[in-house]
């Protein structure tokens, strides 16, 4: 029987399948699993196949396999965001009508002339927001931010606040080769599918200030945020499939789940040596304390 405490929280992790989970995507999988299941919450698993290029066949299957191997029971059937098309449809739709979105004709390699010299992400400079450039044909659909400021809570990092003019610029909705962008089929589903917390790493955190904006004006309920420490390596890079610094080995999965418990700055315990997977969960869930969490970035090997 489901309570409407129990019925209340509603959390998700929405991997990229790209290729096999790494540590960093285990850090997020196992937190908001964590947070969901010792508040009684609902634990939602989304594969987030919507970008050809980067799906690799073959990659949904292993990540589920892997997920199961350690441990994790999601609730209700996998979302895939591939068979939710005519959902972005209707939300860029909605946009359009309410006149936040113009074309752009923009090629990568014109907004790259643009960008600073660090290889910091520049914000669109807005080149085509008000008309675009005569003779040329739009390409993708952008969000126009002017003047857009958008605030929401983090329960690690206190409430934030973004001037996205500034800090994010126009951002594309529909890209130039017919995909819809992650941040507005992630705001969809986040917002149509009743997450009340969204549970990720930090790398986010400035994706989520333009998800956050997206449900604001497609009036979906903004859920709360937590943006879980990045894993770096031992010179502060960060950790990823591409670096392959921290695999994570399914043969052994109690080994990567205590490294995460680790990482996660949670309580050492005794009763873990020697443990199953099941019997991590059982502990874990009880002993789980999102605040003693250390948000900044950190690598998972001890100095
Ligand atoms: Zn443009």
């Amino acid at each position: 029987m489901v309570n409407a405490d129990q019925s209340a929280y509603r959390g998700r992790f929405a991997p990229t399948p790209s290729g096999p989970l790494h540590f960093g995507s285990l850090v997020a999988a196992a937190g908001s699993y964590l947070e969901a299941k010792s508040r009684g919450g609902e634990w939602r698993l989304r594969i987030d196949d919507l970008d050809p290029p980067r799906v690799v066949p073959g990659a949904t299957e292993s990540i589920l396999r892997c997920l199961e191997a350690f441990g994790f029971h999601w609730d209700g059937p996998v979302q895939y965001q591939s068979r939710r098309l005519p959902a972005y449809h209707a939300a860029l739709h909605r946009l359009r009508q309410l006149g936040f979105v113009y074309p752009c004709a923009c090629t990568r390699k014109q907004i790259a002339r643009s960008a600073l010299p660090d290889g910091e992400e520049q914000a669109y400079p807005g080149t085509c927001r008000d008309a675009l450039p005569l003779g040329r044909a739009g390409r993708s659909l952008r969000l126009n931010v002017r003047g857009m400021h958008v605030a929401f809570d983090d329960r690690l990092l206190g409430r934030q606040y973004r001037d996205l003019e500034r800090e994010a610029g126009d951002f594309i909705l529909y890209r130039a080769d017919r995909v819809y962008a992650f941040h507005l089929a992630s705001a969809v589903d986040d917002g149509e599918l009743g997450m009340t917390e969204v549970v990720r790493g930090a790398d986010l955190l400035e994706s989520s200030a333009r998800q956050a904006q997206l449900m604001h004006l497609l009036a979906l309920p903004v859920p709360r945020y937590v943006h879980l420490p990045i894993a770096v390596d031992q010179r502060g890079k960060k950790l990823s499939k591409q670096t392959k610094a921290a695999p994570i080995d399914a043969e052994r999965p109690l080994i990567s789940l205590q490294a995460v418990w680790c990482f996660l700055n949670q309580a050492p315990s005794d009763e873990l040596p020697g443990a199953t997977v099941s019997d991590f969960w059982h502990y874990a869930i009880k002993r789980w304390d999102l605040q003693r969490v250390d948000p900044r970035p950190r690598s998972p090997v001890p100095d």
